[in-house]
């Protein structure tokens, strides 16, 4: 294999199917965006290349919910359907849910077929068709070879921009000084079995004695106390999670360390907790960011601004697990700030969006507006925005911001005056 060759591929591709709203990627932002449009009287179809939704919140075990301090529309939602129990009173209060992957997966089956979205698991995009600058098709590798999805409107949820860097849209990527990306981690689950448990550590792995030996140095874990389920967040591979190479080695570093780690907790203070599960994937953290009509930067955080156009609003924190290799974290408090819709917007793609933690916004404002409830509250506000240009017969950068405000409200989304955030932690 030369590093030079390049082939020219061509190929007729059959549509298989057409929508209003083609939403590519069923995380936390594709699965509130396919609902939001589907809300608005649309036809949707959202494309999944694995087998369930629920984006890093089930495929990579992440399950739990990072406080944001505004806990509102489809995402207060989703907690009262199947979280209740930590459903604060009014919206503005911080929580951090731990739940089940498996139960939240079966919720989202469920609440996509309510909702009337079709969905298209083992369905991933690997082309767009453009026409001007409208995209009119994607082309996705199905069970039954390449086959092409026509719409009206896209929605790119990969998480990497898959959609937008395919149809031209510039992207960055990681740290501006070296383009180094957070790290990818495999999150596991232990579960206590009241019994002591004989710890075996597997061929290649590390035997890791001390804190200090730990990949991020630091324990980092959830426990449901009531089920004795305990979610660990403790391996960390360098890399960038959209490179082959990088996730190819983080699959079986990660593996590695997941067995290591376990055998170190089982001879400090889980002594009768066995491993209970490890998601088929490696979890990542950050890869590629569009730039769009605004870029969210580290000084929007920190200073907590507001926007006129704003659609999500968090207060978690700056939370970066350090991109070179070393076992440090950096973590800064947050006290809330805007996220405008601008950051989902590409310039030259009339009719395509993008939303979740691949919107337009540095690696420093990335890190805080990444996590899975404000992923949600973009997704709506994005299925939402992609159902206003269908009805105002124009491109998603021209769209009315006050009926966008005026619909997100009737969805039930309240934004919140900057000094009623809960305070952080
Ligand atoms: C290790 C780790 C720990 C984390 N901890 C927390 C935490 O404690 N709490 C929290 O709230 N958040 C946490 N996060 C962040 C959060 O999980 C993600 O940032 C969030 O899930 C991003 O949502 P998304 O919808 O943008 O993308 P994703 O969740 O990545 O979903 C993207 C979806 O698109 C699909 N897809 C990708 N490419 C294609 C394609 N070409 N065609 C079709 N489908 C495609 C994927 O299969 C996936 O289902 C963590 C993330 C990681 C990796």
């Amino acid at each position: 294999m030369s590093e030079q060759t390049s082939y020219d591929f061509q190929r007729k591709v059959k549509t298989y199917a057409s929508a209003d709203v083609i939403v590519i990627g069923g995380g936390p932002a594709g699965t509130a965006a396919a609902i939001s449009a589907a809300r608005r009287g649309k036809k949707v179809i959202l494309l999944e290349k694995s087998a369930q939704l629920g984006g890093m919140g089930t495929l990579g075990n992440v399950s739990i919910f990072m406080p944001i301090g505004n806990v509102t529309g489809i995402y207060r939602e989703l907690i009262s359907e199947v979280l209740a129990e930590y459903l604060p009173e009014q919206h503005d209060v911080s929580i951090a849910p731990q739940y089940s992957p498996f139960i939240l997966r079966q919720y989202l089956n469920e609440k996509m077929k309510k909702e009337g979205v079709q969905v298209i698991y083992h369905t991933e995009c690997v082309g767009t068709v453009k026409e001007g600058s409208r995209l009119k098709a994607v082309i996705v590798s199905t069970r039954e070879g390449l086959q092409a999805f026509e719409g009206l409107q896209f929605i790119d949820c990969t998480g990497d921009a898959r959609v937008a860097i395919d149809s031209g849209v510039p992207f960055t990527s990681g740290r501006d000084e070296d383009g180094l990306t957070q790290p990818m981690t495999l999150m596991f689950m232990m579960q206590n079995t009241g019994k002591p448990i004989k710890s075996i550590l597997p061929e290649g792995c590390y035997h890791y004695n001390e804190i200090s030996d730990l990949p991020q140095g630091r324990h980092l874990f959830w426990e449901h106390n009531s089920e004795g389920l305990l979610l660990v967040n403790m391996t960390r591979v360098k890399g960038n999670g959209a490179k082959i190479a990088d996730v190819n080695y983080a699959e079986t570093e990660a593996l590695r360390q997941v067995f290591s780690i376990v055998h170190y907790l089982q001879r400090n203070g889980f002594e009768t907790y066995a491993l209970s599960h490890v998601p088929n994937q490696v979890g990542v953290r950050e890869t590629n960011q569009i730039r769009g009509l605004y870029t969210l930067t580290e000084q929007d955080v920190v200073e907590g601004r507001r926007f006129q156009d704003v659609v999500a609003q968090t207060n978690y924190e700056i939370d970066i697990h350090s991109p070179d290799g070393k076992k440090t974290t950096d973590e800064r408090k947050v006290h809330g700030y805007d996220i405008p819709y601008r950051c989902m917007v590409p310039n030259d793609v009339e009719n395509l969006l993008v939303a979740g933690r691949s919107i337009s916004a540095t690696h420093v404002a990335m890190s805080s507006m990444r996590v899975q409830p404000t992923c949600y509250a973009l997704g709506q506000a994005a299925g939402i925005a992609a159902a206003i240009a269908l009805d105002e017969a124009c491109g998603t950068r021209d769209i009315s911001i006050n009926v966008l405000h005026d619909a997100l409200e009737e969805q039930n989304v309240m934004f919140l005056k900057l000094a009623t955030y809960a305070s952080p932690e």
